[in-house]
């Protein structure tokens, strides 16, 4: 992944996560930091995960600015600049609307360890993002976004999605895959499963970095040559 342009990895991502079955038509999107310090790099708004192409990636500078790039901007950038912009480790934001994620959010159950996708998420308790369920489409909101999310990997925002992130898109589009098939997961065993032990959970966690790098190479190769 490193090897490719912020705008290859992007469309890379797009793909596999259409493939993936996180698409919801054109909303939804992903982004990189830039590497030269001056913002990040979006997928441009109006466009599917599998019609994006490397022209249609915007540069976006820390105050919002389109300084690369012609397509437009989605109106929910501040998720992606305020999380990058608090969390120095993160180099990557996915945010989908993804189906069994939504649905499980919306029970207000707690997830479990019930399988090891949900492993690299809890225990404790995945975060919730509970101040809106309608668009993060300011700064503000981004920044509590932000807050919520806090040292982990992801967060649910009930009645509208999910957000992911990662040291690289690569571990932030697994883990959205991976929290996607821990909340169906969740849905098909119903209320009064059993989880791990959270000392098996845990020793479950240990894998994550590695396990999350293995699952984006396999994913990166189910995207067919001539699409990416
Ligand atoms: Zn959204």
């Amino acid at each position: 992944m490193k090897d490719l342009s912020p705008q290859q990895q992007i469309v890379t991502a797009c793909r596999v996560l259409e493939i993936a079955g996180q698409a919801d038509m054109v909303w939804g999107h992903v982004s990189v930091r830039d590497q030269r310090g001056r913002g990040l790099w979006l997928k441009g708004s109006n466009l599917g995960f599998d019609e994006v192409q490397e022209r249609d990636v915007i540069l976006l500078s820390w105050e919002g600015e389109v300084i690369e790039g012609t397509a437009g901007r989605h109106v929910e950038y501040p998720i992606h600049l305020e999380i990058m912009r608090m969390r120095p480790d993160v180099n990557a934001v996915v945010h989908t609307h993804p189906l069994y994620s939504v649905a499980f959010a919306a029970t207000g159950r707690p997830l479990l360890a019930l399988s090891h996708e949900a492993c690299h998420f809890v225990p404790p308790d995945i975060a919730r993002f509970l101040e809106t369920g309608d668009l993060i489409r300011t700064p503000e909101l981004g920044q509590s976004l932000a807050h919520c999310l806090g040292e982990r990997n992801a967060v649910l925002i009930p009645h509208h999605g999910i957000v992911t992130v990662g040291s690289d898109l690569g571990r932030a589009v697994a883990a959205a895959t991976h929290l996607e098939r821990a909340c169906q997961i969740a849905l098909l065993a119903g209320e009064g499963a059993q989880p791990s032990s959270d000392e098996e959970a845990l020793r479950k966690r240990e894998r994550s970095d590695r396990h999350l790098t293995m699952a984006w190479e396999y994913l990166a190769r189910t995207v067919p040559k001539t699409l990416s």
